[in-house]
């Protein structure tokens, strides 16, 4: 949340006018406060339950800072890449606090976890289940699995970030889940100690997570009669955060009572795999105007940052405030923020009404803490945005702009 103090805003007693002059923009902002804030929120509607694992999704946002403050206070991780699983190597992540999901793991990503110990994989088709058993006899490990099972729930969000429907690339389906346990089982390399679901992102509504967690436990019971007892309840993320000031997502706490409710009989340990609800409200980007120019009955302001910087309202047509850092009285008009990339898609913004500001004025773009800079690109060989984090009352750098050589380095040119 930011402050405003004499007409500036400020995050964590730090102005964004002043971050914005020392750091240049466009720059990503995090606010160490509220990432702390938020997980400890997860962690204290939990509390009820005996045995509760937070694991990050890590892609939300990647940066070795975020990772190492939410290691600090005691998070596992979820992650679905080597790439990630590297990044919480060199933090010196708990391997036995790590999941693995993602429909594509390759045998590398799977050795290399098996060798780190985590504590085990979200396993997304028959073939996958195979290919894990296969590389765990080569290394003579047994590889923990759960299954990731698509409930067929319709989340009611936007359809690209709905992962547990019937058309989706995710999860096995609940039908056939009884039977890829049961064959899971028979595998030497293999053993079965969970369920998992994550049926998307952005939810608003408890019901779908509600709605598969039933499923997941008529499953459990089916399989315990079966004599395959499973041991972790892994839930996903996808809880919704405030976009629009009249947003109103659910609570933590209502989120957990009742998870809490539905799991509390069950000697299960639960994993919580938020993603957005912990990053996204945490960042923001800062980006300083460049021109204005009104094309027919379009107010533009072009910023410097684009699509390249800020993927989501291209990608997702989502909408993220936007507003000035320095507060200006008077009269305010729409404009469209636009980036400086050749692609229409390109704005940050549609009829956002601003007062009348000129050209090196700073904005602010809110919730860009998850899927913000982790989305951003080189395109248009334009280098990726620095990322600074309050902590303390002081700002730190956390990663360097990109510099134009290194935009080329892995280019070869044949002479
Ligand atoms: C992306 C993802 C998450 C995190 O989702 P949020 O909506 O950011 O909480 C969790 N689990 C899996 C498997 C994911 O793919």
């Amino acid at each position: 949340m930011l402050d405003i103090k004499d007409n500036k805003l400020y995050l964590d007693e730090i102005s964004l006018y002043d971050i914005a002059q020392s750091y240049g923009t466009p720059c990503y902002l995090y606010s160490k406060n509220s990432l702390v804030k938020e997980f400890n929120e997860y962690k204290n509607a939990f509390s009820n339950l005996n045995h509760t694992l937070i694991c990050y999704s890590v892609k939300a946002c990647s940066n070795i800072n975020i990772l190492k403050i939410f290691k600090d206070i005691g998070s596992g991780f979820d992650i679905v890449s080597l790439g990630e699983l590297e990044r919480l190597k060199y933090i010196k992540a708990d391997p036995s606090k790590i999941v693995f999901s993602g429909v594509a793991k390759s045998d590398k990503e799977i050795e290399d976890s098996l060798d780190y110990g985590i504590l085990f994989f979200n396993v997304e088709s028959i073939d996958e289940l195979e290919n894990i058993n296969r590389i765990a006899a080569d290394l003579n490990k047994t590889a923990n699995i759960s299954i990731r099972v698509n409930p067929d729930i319709d989340p009611k969000t936007h359809p690209y970030i709905s992962t547990g429907l019937k058309s989706s690339k995710f999860g096995i389906e609940i039908n056939q889940a009884l039977e890829v346990y049961t064959y899971a089982n028979q595998m030497e390399n293999v053993n079965p100690v969970g369920i998992d679901a994550h049926i998307g992102s952005q939810i608003f509504e408890i019901s779908p997570f509600i709605d598969s967690l039933d499923k997941l436990i008529a499953l459990y019971k089916n399989l315990k009669d079966k004599g395959i007892n499973i041991t972790y309840f892994d839930i996903g993320g996808g809880l919704g955060i405030k976009y629009f000031d009249s947003d109103e997502p659910p609570s933590k706490k209502e989120f957990a009572d009742r998870v809490i409710d539905k799991m509390k009989d069950l000697n299960c340990t639960l994993i919580l795999e938020p993603g957005r609800s912990l990053v996204g409200n945490a960042g923001y980007l800062l980006t300083s105007i460049l021109y204005k120019k009104k094309n027919y009955d379009k107010d533009f302001l072009i910023v410097d940052a684009g699509m390249n910087d800020l993927l989501r309202p291209s990608l997702y047509n989502a909408y993220h405030k936007i507003e000035e850092v320095v507060k200006v009285n008077g009269d305010r008009s729409k404009y469209d923020i636009v980036g400086p990339i050749c692609e229409t898609g390109d704005i940050l913004g549609k009829d956002v009404e601003l007062p009348k500001l000129s050209k090196n004025d700073v904005l602010v773009i809110h919730s860009a803490g998850a899927y913000g800079h982790v989305m951003a690109s080189n395109y248009n060989t334009r280098p990726k945005a620095p990322e600074i984090i309050i902590d303390d009352g002081g700002s730190k750098l956390i990663r360097k702009k990109d510099m134009l050589s290194q935009l080329m380095e892995n280019e070869l040119l044949n002479e």
